[in-house]
């Protein structure tokens, strides 16, 4: 895929990117365009909007906070968003990518074979079943996770998988931020803060965008997540 706009536009995140990433961001987008003609992975197809909508967009949080080395899991990363081309960024984070829908798992895992992607873990399942599991329940630096529901219920699918003083990146729309102030019931008895706070303009595209960072401050109480299905039902 040509990834020129990437190329040119990459100034508002980052320096630059090496000519291996720039292949892999091509590679990827390639897959995803091949890939989403037999199943759905994404409505946005032309070259120029994958790069900054899907690109651009998911390598945003790059700017501010520092993910090389650390442990992320981005839950319902659908077509591996933001988490694959945070990965590629970041070739030294430990990325886990969470989804309900197989389909989508086994396209991830063709993207992770073809880029030669290392240290990322594939799981098919529901965050509300997956975060009750030892093996990922507390044990993330970071979580992510890009239009999957609203912020009272993403704080609950999210927080149960964060260490302490790990953080949440919610990716909004700006006007998303009316989210927050029905987030602080959810907040408070998830334990958590939303302490940053910032907004973003991708080149030709409205509306703005919007980051809401929310730090795990204790642990998550065992009631958390509620069984599947219930987060989405009965918001906190
Ligand atoms: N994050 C991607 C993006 O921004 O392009 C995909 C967004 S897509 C609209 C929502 C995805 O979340 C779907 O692939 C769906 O299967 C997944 N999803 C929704 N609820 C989920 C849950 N409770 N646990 C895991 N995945 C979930």
């Amino acid at each position: 895929m040509d990834i020129s706009v990437l190329q040119k536009e990459i100034g508002l995140v980052s320096k630059e990117i090496s000519e291996h990433q720039a292949e892999q961001f091509a590679e990827f987008g390639d897959l995803l365009l091949a890939r989403n003609e037999q199943i759905n992975l994404t409505r946005i197809t032309e070259p120029a909007a994958v790069c900054r909508q899907h690109f651009l967009d998911s390598i945003m949080p790059v700017r501010s906070i520092p993910i090389d080395g650390k442990s992320l899991i981005d839950i319902g990363t659908g077509a591996g968003f933001p988490g694959i081309p945070l990965k590629i960024m970041a070739p030294d984070l430990k990325l886990t990518l969470l989804d309900a829908l197989d389909k989508r798992c086994r396209f991830l895992q063709e993207v992770v074979d073809r880029l030669g992607l290392t240290d990322v873990t594939i799981l098919h399942g529901r965050a509300e079943d997956v975060a009750r599991d030892d093996s990922y329940r507390g044990q993330f630096d970071l979580a992510t996770s890009r239009a999957v529901a609203k912020l009272n219920i993403l704080c609950e699918y999210a927080l149960p998988f964060l260490k302490v003083d790990g953080q949440f990146i919610a990716y909004k729309l700006e006007e998303g931020v009316t989210e927050l102030a029905e987030s602080e019931n959810a907040f408070r008895l998830l334990g958590a803060a939303c302490d940053q706070h910032e907004t973003y303009h991708l080149p030709e595209v409205e509306p703005a965008r919007a980051l809401f960072i929310i730090t795990k401050k204790t642990q998550t109480s065992e009631k958390y997540p509620r069984r599947a299905g219930i987060p989405g039902k009965k918001p906190l």
